[in-house]
């Protein structure tokens, strides 16, 4: 260390805002990082040289966040999440600097418009969806309430597939968004950790000492830190998004390929990047499993063995750890860390067990995201064992702890016990992610009330019984500085002008505009910003699809991931009895109706790719029958990501919020369109009764079965098709379906699809569709009257404040982390 040196004077002085430095500086960057000059650059190079700019401005920033943590000795919170779905940051940087004006002008000074640079940018989709999105949220509103975090994750080269339509089909591509580098990230070597997997566990010590155990692996790859600042709203902090990638400790072997084996020599190497080049290998297959809880075993290892160093460093004192650290699990994905922290605590730093686990519960919390049993992780005893062997022992010595406590102080009985266990010993063994996940935590929590609720009474009805403090409930939020100040800059122009900034900074301050809501003038200004954001995504439709949509019909969109619970099928079934209706009664005054759609499907979810095949056919019948006379359009588009939510959120009049009414853990895209004063039509699911407690049921359009009603149909004697039967809208949309008349060059490409509907119907598309076919005919009544529509919507905007993702921080916070 330099006792005294040039490093100890004060940092510079931070950069300014100026816009004429602003611009000397892109150039700058352009010449001598760039290596371009002025004359001959691409977008691109403009693109690159403004974040390297604007970069300089957030380390400023960032480097005073880290000094004040550490100084304070303030708690850190990590966020340990297999998917991050960030999405662009130029925007969303320069928002929260509050530069926008000063960029703007500095980039029309050199001729380079900041719009179309902009979108340049590559969407980084490291994520699948909800869950991936909340975390990107969640990791903009910490910053935004100055609450020292970290996220953790894998920088995945390519991310989730990109989505194009060949035929209507589904077809997925690799995701390139590194293609032109990456000017956010700094790579971070010298935070650089073995990462272990396989081999065997050696036990050392005499016959009266306590055991202790090494795990020897057989193979070992480096994790390399990728550091992302995150800006939060008016630069009150910046954090770190650290995602991981995988690099072979050796990178060649030389000897096989000086032996002319250059293929194998390069084995090594693959195998390690083969780890972070993927979201969601597909896991229909085996080695797509092993290759997945490799993802969860890398990350989460990295992770923990860097967040002891931090601790280490600044406390050196493992016992402080809960005190000083709070580790959030997105999901059960990291849940495997739960057993690394004990092995680090134990195997490295020399703990007992009973000390390691007493300070793993309480620095663990958990987030519970699905009640789904398909989507609930668990793992083959035999994969686990072989990939961790250690891990394994950890899991067995967790589990005995927590059976005979439940045995012996509890009296639980065998059949209890065996619903506890960590190990599902029915069929194949596995190991339970979801009870590993729950016991190692000291909080495990819900994501919406009504799921919360649900947890008690399903997966974690047991669990629950015997830690009946553990479930909590943290409804989930969306930033309104992505999901409303920059993805509609007119509605929140508006909204300054009408109600001041105050809700900028507290959301829930946009209540003042609920007085708005009957004022005709004010009315007149909202619906003129809707109808210039449908303009925008009319354009886009136009200019990526080629198809005309009139902005003056209702805007009905529903995009989300297409999955059987979403129901999404249900939306394309009344489309198609709408289209029967309109062809049948063209004497009466139909609302014009555009109902789009987007999503990606599962790969290997078969179901749902056809369900997409399906909205692409219906849409080719609809679009071009001229009987329709262009009152109702059917469009797909492609490639859903957040930038496409970004345009299609703030140009929504209706937003579809369908799911089986228990199924859907909380959504946030409802949030988004309520947010952006779209009406909703759901059923009372997730957080859509939440939204109706706040927004007021007369704002909004419910309809269908509610959870306790879908579980009792479900458990009685369900028959879908005596429904069917009696409904002769919906008999005659499925026989039109299941009759090729939208497939007509493959008459039964849907017949299983419906046959689904008559035999089980699991999602009660059936059930619903009577209720949701009336509901959709009180949309176009309420629509013709627009002051009453109007009034609703407004009245929605103003009443999502509480929904803010700031909101949901300041909850965690105070119940779960006691930090900040
Ligand atoms: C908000 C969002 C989601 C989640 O949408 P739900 O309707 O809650 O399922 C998924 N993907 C993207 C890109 C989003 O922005």
């Amino acid at each position: 260390m330099n006792t005294s040196s040039k490093a100890d004077l004060p940092p510079p002085a931070p950069r300014t805002y100026d816009p004429d430095v602003l611009a000397k500086e892109i150039i700058e960057r352009l010449t001598y990082r760039i290596g371009k000059d002025a004359k001959v650059a691409k977008p691109h190079d403009w693109l690159t040289a403004t974040i390297l700019v604007i970069r300089d401005r957030i380390i400023d920033k960032w480097m005073e966040s880290t000094r004040k943590t550490y100084e304070t000795s303030a708690k850190r919170v990590y966020y340990l999440s297999l998917e991050f779905l960030i999405g662009r940051l130029l925007r969303d940087a320069i928002s929260n600097l509050g530069l926008m004006n000063e960029i703007r002008d500095a980039l029309s000074s050199l001729g380079v418009d900041l719009i179309d640079i902009a979108g340049l940018e590559p969407d980084a989709a490291l994520g699948n969806g909800g869950l991936g999105r909340l975390a990107a949220c969640f990791m903009e509103s910490m910053a935004t309430v100055d609450i020292p975090a970290y996220g953790y994750g894998i920088r995945y080269m390519h991310g989730l597939f990109r989505q194009e339509m060949a035929e209507g089909w589904q077809v997925e591509l690799p995701e390139t968004w590194l293609a032109h580098g990456n000017p956010w990230e700094f790579e971070r070597r010298e935070s650089s950790y073995e990462v272990g997997f396989g081999g065997s566990v050696e036990t050392l010590g005499g016959y009266d000492e306590a055991p202790r155990f090494v795990w020897k692996p057989a193979e070992r790859v480096i994790a390399t830190a990728y550091d992302t600042p995150v800006v939060g709203w008016r630069a009150n902090r910046v954090n770190t998004l650290r995602l991981w990638t995988a690099r072979p400790i050796d990178p060649i072997l030389l000897d096989a390929f000086n032996a002319g084996d250059h293929i194998g020599a390069l084995r090594e190497s693959n195998k390690a990047e083969a780890l972070a080049r993927v979201l969601y290998p597909a896991d229909a297959t085996p080695a797509g499993q092993e290759l997945r809880l490799r993802q969860e075993f890398f990350f989460s290892s990295a992770s923990l063995q860097d967040i002891l160093r931090r601790h280490m460093q600044q406390y050196n004192d493992l016992r402080l750890l809960p005190d000083k650290v709070s580790i959030q699990l997105n999901d059960t994905h990291p849940a495997v860390s739960i057993a690394e922290l004990i092995r680090l605590l134990c195997d490295i730093h020399g703990l007992d067990f009973d000390t390691a686990w007493d300070i793993t519960r309480r620095t663990f919390s958990y987030t519970n995201h699905t009640l789904l049993p398909e989507a609930l992780e668990s793992w083959p005893v035999p994969l686990f064992e072989r990939l961790l062997p250690r891990h394994m022992q950890i899991v067995y010595a967790i589990n005995a702890k927590i059976l005979i406590e439940a045995r012996k102080e509890r009296g639980l009985s065998d059949d209890e016990i065996r619903k506890i266990s960590l190990i599902e010993e029915s069929g194949e063994r596995r190991v339970r992610m979801g009870n590993l996940a729950f016991v190692g935590s000291h909080s495990t929590n819900g994501v919406s009330a009504l799921h919360t609720d649900l947890m008690k009474e399903t997966v974690f009805a047991d669990l629950h019984k015997l830690y009946p403090d553990r479930i909590n409930n943290k409804t989930n939020g969306i930033t309104p500085r992505r999901w409303l100040m920059q993805c509609n800059p007119r509605l929140t122009a508006l909204l300054r002008e009408t109600i001041g900034d105050a809700f900028m900074d507290n959301a829930e301050a946009l209540q003042a505009l609920d007085r708005y809501a009957d004022d005709p003038q004010f009315q007149g200004h909202f619906s003129q910003v809707k109808r210039d954001n449908k303009v925008r995504l009319a354009n886009l439709v136009a200019q990526r699809m080629g198809i005309r949509i009139d902005p003056s019909a209702i805007f009905d969109i529903q995009i989300k991931r297409i999955h059987e619970y979403k129901r999404q099928l249900l939306n394309i079934i009344e489309a198609v009895a709408l289209y029967d209706q309109i062809r049948s009664h063209p004497e009466r005054d139909w609302v014009p109706r555009v109902k789009l759609f987007a999503g990606k499907a599962a790969p290997s979810y078969h179901n749902a790719k056809l369900i997409i095949k399906l909205a692409n056919d219906v849409a080719r019948v609809i679009n071009n029958d001229p009987a329709v006379r262009g009152l109702l359009k059917v469009v797909f588009i492609p490639n859903y990501n957040v930038s496409l939510a970004e345009i299609m959120v703030p140009a929504a009049d209706l937003s579809e919020q369908i799911s089986t009414a228990g199924m859907e853990a909380s959504g946030t895209g409802n949030m988004k369109f309520a947010l952006n004063g779209a009406l909703t039509i759901g059923t009372l699911d997730g957080a859509n009764v939440e939204m109706r407690d706040w927004v007021g049921e007369e704002n909004m359009v419910i309809f269908g079965m509610t959870a306790e009603q879908v579980a009792e149909a479900r458990a009685g004697e369900y028959n879908p098709r005596a429904i069917i039967e009696g409904s002769s809208e919906l008999s005659q949309a499925l026989s039109a379906i299941a009759s090729g008349v939208f497939s007509p060059d493959d008459r039964n490409r849907f017949e299983s699809l419906v046959e689904g509907l008559y035999s089980h119907d699991w999602f009660m598309v059936a059930a619903d569709f009577d209720a949701y076919a009336k509901a959709q005919r009180d949309v176009d009544a309420l629509w013709l009257d627009s002051a009453a529509w109007y009034s609703r919507t407004i009245r929605n905007t103003a009443r999502m404040g509480w929904f803010s993702s700031d909101r949901a921080i300041r909850q965690y916070a105070k119940d779960i982390w006691r930090a900040g």
